[in-house]
């Protein structure tokens, strides 16, 4: 296995290498039978360069058959096979741009159908910068000004290519959940994050030669926490910094958690309930009950649910009702701020400045 910074190294090298620009998500898994359809349909190997051939069809079934790979009832050689839409003559690299239908789910891109357990897996392959101008939408809201949505984008490249090069090989290197994000709309995608990725295409933050691993969150409330305190992970650009997000009203929450919620999180009474431990970021590590129970902050919150929870900087009281939570934030506030990128790009920062004051020490690196 390669270390990251040499893997960087020979993506650099490499003219316009195509592995740099494909991700590969995993989308669902099925168990012996999926239909795929698309104008133009074509079936190739699974390899980056593979010529793809015609199957004058727009509409196939692929099958499990026992050991074998089935497309309209036809064994084919190998236990994967992949699918492209719009298929011109002689048509190889780069994934298609026409949208392709696999089950319930239409992509742009390839998708390849696998062995996987007992049955079949399909995963998309789809251009870097495609997958970007699809996921942003999702990422950051298309109303914030647009050297945030740039920000964003170079933030969003360099997490992808982190997560590619982490996973090296593999069949796939993101996960459904991720993708369910990125296709909660195909049609939702937007002129203006479209616009982000483009301005910036081909651009990511590294530190040493390799990308960094750029966690981003909706909101700090007014200071970011290291990447040791929130993520375990102990990097050089993930450090607190001062955030403007604070002084937004909405970056306070408060929530009602019932005495039996809080029950069933700490697997006992809630009575006594206190914080016996902060970051110096003001952060909660630890809380405590009279029973003698006791609970790091981050499982804490998990259990509770990140959306009730919003963040690990809050106080809490007992009141007639149950706990009153009161905080400020939402996330685990490493890395980017969001909300922060949003008033400082109103206040006339690029969204290099903004990754700068985030990621302090990481480097902007030209990958094509
Ligand atoms: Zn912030």
């Amino acid at each position: 296995m390669l270390r990251p910074v040499a893997l960087l190294l020979i993506l650099l090298a490499a003219p316009r290498a195509l592995a740099v620009e494909t991700m590969r998500i995993a989308m669902s898994e099925v168990r012996e039978v999926v239909q795929i359809s698309g104008q133009g349909l074509a079936l190739g190997m699974d390899a980056e360069e593979a010529s793809f051939h015609p199957l004058g069809k727009n509409r196939v079934t692929v099958r499990r058959s026992g050991r074998r790979l089935e497309v309209n009832g036809a064994p084919i050689v190998g236990d994967t096979a992949r699918f492209r839409a719009g298929w011109v003559n002689d048509d190889a690299g780069v994934p298609g741009d026409a949208p392709l239908r696999a089950g319930d789910m239409e992509v742009r891109g390839d998708v390849v159908v696998r062995f996987y357990k007992d049955g079949l897996q399909l995963i998309n392959v789809i251009p870097l910068e495609e997958y970007l101008a699809a996921v942003l939408g999702s990422e950051m809201p298309t109303s914030f000004p647009l050297e945030a949505l740039k920000a964003q984008a170079v933030a969003a490249r360099t997490y992808a290519l982190q997560k590619k090069l982490e996973a090296y090989g593999s069949p796939f290197y993101m996960g459904s959940s991720v993708l369910h994000q990125v296709y909660g709309g195909v049609t939702s995608e937007d002129p203006k994050t479209r616009a982000a990725v483009e301005a910036t295409r081909g651009e990511v933050l590294t530190y040493e030669l390799a990308p960094i691993e750029a966690y981003f969150h909706a909101s700090c409330g007014g200071r970011t926490e290291s990447g040791q305190a929130a993520l375990q992970r102990d990097l050089p650009y993930l450090q607190a910094v001062d955030c403007p997000c604070g002084k937004l009203p909405s970056s306070r929450w408060s929530a009602t958690v019932s005495e039996a919620e809080l029950r069933e999180a700490l697997n006992g009474s809630p009575q006594g309930l206190r914080i016996t431990g902060r970051t110096r970021t003001h952060r909660v590590t630890r809380i405590a009950t009279d029973g003698g129970e006791s609970l790091d902050g981050a499982r804490f919150r998990q259990r509770l649910g990140y959306t009730k929870l919003k963040s690990l900087d809050f106080e809490v009281e007992k009141t007639g009702h149950g706990y009153f939570f009161t905080g400020r934030g939402y996330g685990h506030g490493a890395g980017l701020c969001q909300w922060g990128a949003k008033v400082l790009a109103d206040g006339g920062w690029s969204y290099k400045e903004i990754l700068s004051h985030y990621y302090p020490g990481a480097e902007f690196q030209q990958l094509y």
